[in-house]
């Protein structure tokens, strides 16, 4: 398997934006951006967008995927999702625990690990979002925090569900603020991370855990943070919006150095 930074991913997080006249008019204009990107493309976009931004990428290197799903197969449950309708419209991966899942909508660890479990069973890969609080960073609680989303969320998943699992590290404060973590944070944060990883799972195993930064990346931030040993990718929203910045960001990684 080679080695994961070598080949980041680049997510975006649509959020809710994106008519499927807009979704369309993305994919067309996005596609010849990156042709010759190296790195693997994921696009979260909405619910109504899955089918038909899965249909214009098709051919291309977008993944197209879903930014939430419901914990049940099916059922009485209206106005959800479950991940056989995700998978059944074109998506291949599916965002979850966000903060603003976890922060608007009420979603615990407990409710998340039931959706990543579920994500698994249906062949949907799954991508864990986690992060600290502000105020949780300054009461020094950033690990801590860190760690109990880590355990809650992957609580009883074997170590093949593990290596298709991808984790975005998402501190609260950095998401849609203008407020990027500098890369030292993001690595020292990205260290924690992996070595829990490691200490649970084993070096083998933690090694190939893609780690993506998330918190207003834009195309000026990602060249230093994609330069940092553990971040193996990122996950934007606001500037994966217009195919230009997103673009911008993604071919940002065929100018990172090499691993030996
Ligand atoms: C996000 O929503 O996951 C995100 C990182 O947003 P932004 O890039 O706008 O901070």
């Amino acid at each position: 398997m080679a080695k994961i930074k070598n080949m980041p991913i680049i997510a975006a997080n649509w959020k809710m934006y994106k008519t499927l006249a807009e979704t369309e008019k993305f994919i067309e204009d996005f596609i010849p951006k990156v042709t010759d990107s190296q790195a693997h493309i994921y696009i979260a976009v909405p619910y109504t967008s899955i089918h038909t931004a899965a249909l214009k990428a098709t051919g291309s290197k977008i993944i197209i995927g879903a930014q939430n799903m419901n914990d049940a197969s099916e059922g009485a449950f209206t106005g959800e999702v479950s991940a056989v309708m995700l998978t059944d419209a074109g998506a291949r991966f599916v965002l979850l625990g966000h903060s603003e899942r976890r922060r608007y909508f009420n979603e615990s660890n407990q409710v998340i690990n039931l959706k990543v479990k579920q994500a698994l069973n249906n062949g949907l890969q799954p991508l864990l979002c986690i992060g600290e609080t502000q105020e949780e960073r300054e009461a020094s609680e950033t690990e801590d925090v860190l760690a109990t989303q880590l355990s809650e969320c992957l609580e009883g998943l074997d170590e093949k569900s593990l290596q298709t699992l991808i984790i975005a590290y998402e501190p609260v404060w950095a998401i849609g603020t203008g407020q990027t973590a500098t890369p030292e944070i993001a690595q020292e944060t990205h260290l924690f991370c992996r070595e829990y990883l490691t200490q649970h799972w084993g070096q083998e195993l933690a090694s190939h855990i893609p780690l993506l930064y998330g918190g207003s990346v834009k195309p000026e931030t990602a060249p230093l943070l994609l330069s940092q040993k553990d971040i193996n990718g990122l996950l934007v929203g606001g500037a994966s919006l217009q195919a230009e910045s997103f673009a911008e960001i993604i071919n940002s990684v065929n100018s990172q150095p090499v691993d030996a």
